[in-house]
């Protein structure tokens, strides 16, 4: 055999242009378990880049209920759902979902998934259809994205935040089926999607408001309820996915709703009915996380989020550069140039800072930017920190 075969080389032709274009992504390999002090590829660093707001992924009462639930339920399901996969501990840990849930919806009921990629996918392929319009906001996160492909709807984007042009949408529909489709805290910028005026406009026109509140179950709200309870909304209309792979630290995601939108998931949903239910000792250990988050060391770890939070605020004053306002455990610092904004990652991971660039198409052009997450785990001298040392790079470009 000589040269490459035909199929490969045309992969590495495209790897190759996307090297070309500084646009290849990279694995690091995590050494010691999530926590704001890792090891990555074999050095220490200080970690800015994690979703487990909370800190909960190494908290020694998860990792003791991880281990109980293999000892109890075993290390796999064995089986789907609805063939014989669905374990105590996941029936436990639903049940327990939709109690916590309940003041945010009425006849709630909670339906398990084992990541919220999978949630978001069943959800809207189960209430899609050609006969639904779907409203999307134009910053959805992927997975909503390609659910509303799967569900075969006619799919319609608003523009970020406009609540205006989604009811002229609405107005202006003949679809008998309707469903409005948002992240509640945005990704890139960790701002608020207008849930109350959203939610006002799909009572007004009979649709669903499905509100993906990954970033914010187990951190807003003071019970940790995520942004229905920040915002104190309640409603038939609403549809809510929270995952438990961030804030509550394991992995999985619940949808939480009405009993017979949960039921006709279960029997339609195909994202839920073909894979293998996920380890019963993982919603083992969830059960752990929720009491965790409901109890007084949730209420605490979220005042020292957002004790961090504020910190954030009053001590990164760059001259240039841009703080985002955000009020929640995603805080970006705009940079403006793709170039720049790479180059100052590169330093601060030298300096052993850990902090994500993220540049456009995920961003708009121009406004590439540092994505800071903060965690309860972080203390105030780490922030204060990673303070410093972008502060300085800041002076140094000068
Ligand atoms: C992370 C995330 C998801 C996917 O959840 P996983 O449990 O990681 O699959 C869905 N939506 C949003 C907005 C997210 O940030």
């Amino acid at each position: 055999m000589s040269g490459k075969h035909k199929l490969i080389a045309a992969l590495d032709a495209q790897i190759a242009a996307l090297d070309a274009q500084s646009l290849r992504r990279r694995l690091r390999i995590a050494e010691s378990p999530c926590a704001p002090h890792v090891q990555v590829d074999g050095r220490p660093m200080l970690a800015f880049c994690s979703n487990d707001y909370l800190g909960l992924a190494s908290h020694p009462r998860v990792i003791a209920a991880l281990q109980e639930g293999a000892a109890l339920y075993g290390a796999g399901s064995g089986a789907s759902h609805l063939i014989s996969g669905h374990s105590r501990a996941h029936a436990l840990l639903e049940e327990r979902l939709a109690a916590f849930m309940s003041p945010q919806i009425e006849h709630v009921r909670a339906l398990y998934f084992s990541t919220g990629y999978m949630a978001n996918l069943a959800m809207l392929s189960a209430l899609g259809g050609a006969d639904v319009e779907l409203f999307s906001e134009e910053l959805n996160h992927a997975s909503l994205i390609d659910g509303a492909r799967l569900s075969r709807s006619q799919v319609k984007v608003y523009p970020h935040g406009d609540v205006a042009q989604l009811a002229n949408l609405l107005r202006d529909s003949k679809a008998a089926k309707k469903l409005v489709v948002t992240d509640s805290v945005f990704s890139m910028d960790g701002d608020l999607a207008p849930l109350a005026a959203l939610l006002s406009l799909c009572e007004q026109y009979d649709a669903w408001l499905v509100v993906d509140d990954a970033h914010g179950f187990g951190v807003l709200g003071a019970h940790g309820r995520g942004v229905l309870e920040q915002l104190d909304l309640r409603s038939p209309n609403l549809i809510y996915m929270g995952t438990l792979g961030k804030a509550a630290g394991v992995s999985g995601a619940f949808v939480a709703a009405h009993a017979s939108v949960i039921e006709w998931m279960v029997q339609r949903a195909r994202p839920y009915i073909y894979t293998t239910a996920s380890s019963p000792a993982v919603a083992h250990a969830l059960q752990t996380s929720l009491d965790i988050i409901e109890g007084a060391e949730g209420i605490a770890r979220r005042a020292q989020l957002h004790s961090l939070i504020a910190y954030w605020h009053e001590s990164m004053r760059p001259r240039q550069w841009q703080v985002i306002a955000s009020d929640t455990a995603i805080q970006p610092l705009v940079i403006g140039d793709n170039a720049k904004a790479m180059q100052i990652a590169a330093a601060l991971y030298e300096q052993g800072y850990w902090v994500p660039a993220i540049r456009p198409p995920t961003v708009p052009a121009g406004t590439a930017r540092l994505r800071v997450t903060l965690s309860a785990a972080h203390e105030k001298a780490d922030v204060a920190r990673l303070v410093a040392a972008i502060l300085e790079l800041e002076k140094i470009q000068e």
